[in-house]
């Protein structure tokens, strides 16, 4: 196959990619996108294939084989347990990267720089140095190294394999520096000649570095910030297969690897800003380390039974459900859209205030409650709601926790203290469903439990929702 038309096809490929982003953006069209992509990529790798004239059986037993691991892993993967699972994929990425940034490094050692160079030259009429070169290997096997044990810390904190909590100790921020100046200097010593001893040496260390940094840079993050910590390394995983395609001259993965790497880092500001953070702040903070001080809330959980919610919930002329990570484990969205339009029809107004960051993972309600048919219109941001709060007659807090915790609002000494938050303590009502007395995400009590004007509804929210909806049929 022609140059010409491999680089026709890539283009295509590209063009899916960006379509299938677009169309990601809204519930109704995200299905097709995902497709619209999925076929772009199979474009891009049978393109490749045809171009390089690779042994077909062993680009047929790779591709089976991810198909079954990864086929197995979507059907098996809980919807509370995608963030795990997109650590890991990040993860996996972010190692091959690195696999091929070395496998390259031996290859330019075999082949000779030159070789290489003229390649590139007749592939793209594009003339490089030789640092170059070394450089785009070395920061792939940097970015590569650390997204494979940085995510790989966050699927352990996030799957609770290991502490959840940022994980602090003295001179942690020095050495983290020293660390990134080493890798540097490896770097740079990369640059000597692809045959030289030190250079060798340079790169064997710069693996080492890449794979200790990832795991130091991930352990002091910890509490609300895996989030953002996810998306970030997502975003660099996209950036090291990125720079991998320029090593491989493969302008596609180019292509795909920035797509990866500017949608990730857009995802985290706006992660951020729904937090009120600032990226510095959420990867060197070590939010999560501080734990409340005893008796920091207090008064009393006062609790309730469906019965008498029902009564509220007949006379009320406006309700507000807000939906957090409880109402993913239980399953619940349903049972919730089923209550929501007994209240409509009851003619109450009905809205669902969702939280950038309620769930596991960014978009976690919107899905969920799209799966359950809720009306887009009736989804409104925290933005939308909050002005209106303390006209709502009842806020609805289905399994969440951090989101509605006005420790964010008025408690300086919080670790989350400026987080923006859905303000459910200002309804005239507010009626909380959970199961206990256990703690959000982030491990602290929230106030809003303890409010005069709250109530709690104990138990698993699709059981308590359900014993709701049955009341109205009564
Ligand atoms: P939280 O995790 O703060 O709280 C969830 C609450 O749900 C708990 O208090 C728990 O209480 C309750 N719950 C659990 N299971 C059930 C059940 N079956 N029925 C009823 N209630 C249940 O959730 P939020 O959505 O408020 O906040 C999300 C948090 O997760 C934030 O701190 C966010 O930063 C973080 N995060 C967000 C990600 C994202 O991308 N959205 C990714 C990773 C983390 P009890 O045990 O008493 O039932």
């Amino acid at each position: 196959m022609s140059a010409v038309l491999i680089n026709l096809l890539y283009i295509i490929s590209s063009i899916l990619f960006i379509l299938g982003i677009k169309m990601l953006g809204a519930a109704d069209t995200a299905r097709r996108g995902n497709r619209l992509s999925s076929v772009g990529m199979l474009l891009a790798v049978v393109a490749t294939l045809l171009y390089l004239g690779l042994d077909w059986r062993m680009v047929a037993g790779g591709i089976a084989l991810g198909t079954i691991i990864g086929g197995i892993a979507a059907m098996r993967v809980q919807m509370t347990g995608m963030p795990e699972m997109v650590a890991l994929f990040n993860g996996f990425g972010g190692l091959a990267s690195l696999l091929v940034g070395v496998a390259e490094y031996i290859k330019l050692r075999d082949g000779g720089m030159s070789h290489y160079l003229e390649q590139l030259e007749k592939q793209s009429g594009v003339t490089v140095p030789d640092w170059f070169v070394m450089v785009a290997i070395g920061l792939t096997v940097l970015i590569g190294g650390i997204t494979f044990t940085g995510s790989m810390i966050a699927y352990g904190k996030l799957a609770a394999k290991i502490s959840g909590k940022a994980i602090l100790f003295p001179g942690q921020k020095l050495i983290n520096i020293i660390l990134i100046v080493a890798s540097f200097v490896g770097m740079g010593l990369m640059t000597i000649g692809v045959d030289s001893p030190t250079a060798v040496i340079a790169g064997l260390a710069l693996v080492v570095l890449s794979l200790v940094l990832g795991v130091l840079m991930t352990l002091p993050i910890g509490g609300g910030d895996m989030p953002v910590v996810i998306s970030l390394l997502n975003s660099l995983s996209g950036i090291a297969a990125s720079m991998a395609g320029f090593i491989i001259l493969n302008s596609v993965l180019v292509v795909a690897g920035c797509l990866v790497g500017a949608s990730g880092i857009i995802l985290s500001m706006i992660m951020c800003k729904a937090m009120n953070r600032s990226i510095g702040n959420v990867l060197f903070s070590g939010f999560g380390a501080t734990t409340q001080a005893a008796g920091a809330v207090q008064g009393e959980m006062k609790a309730s039974s469906t019965e008498d919610a029902y009564y509220v919930l007949e006379a009320a002329q406006s309700v507000v459900f807000i939906p957090g990570y409880g109402m993913a484990v239980a399953q619940a969205q349903h049972a919730v859209k089923e209550l929501a339009s007994l209240l409509e029809a009851n003619g109450a107004e009905v809205r669902f205030a969702i939280h950038p960051v309620a769930g596991r993972m960014p978009g976690h309600m919107n899905v969920l409650l799209a799966e359950a048919d809720v009306p887009y219109e009736q989804l409104c941001e925290m933005d939308q709601v909050n002005p209106i709060m303390n006209t709502v007659d009842v806020a609805i807090v289905i399994g969440a926790n951090d989101v509605v915790n006005p420790a964010a609002l008025n408690d300086p000494g919080s670790p989350i203290y400026g987080m923006p938050i859905i303000n459910a303590h200002e309804a005239k009502t507010v009626y909380c469903l959970k199961r206990g007395k256990g703690t959000g995400f982030s491990g602290l009590e929230n106030a809003l439990f303890f409010g005069e004007n709250t109530r709690m509804l104990y138990g698993d929210a699709k059981a308590t929702v359900s014993a709701l909806v049955s009341e109205f049929g009564k």
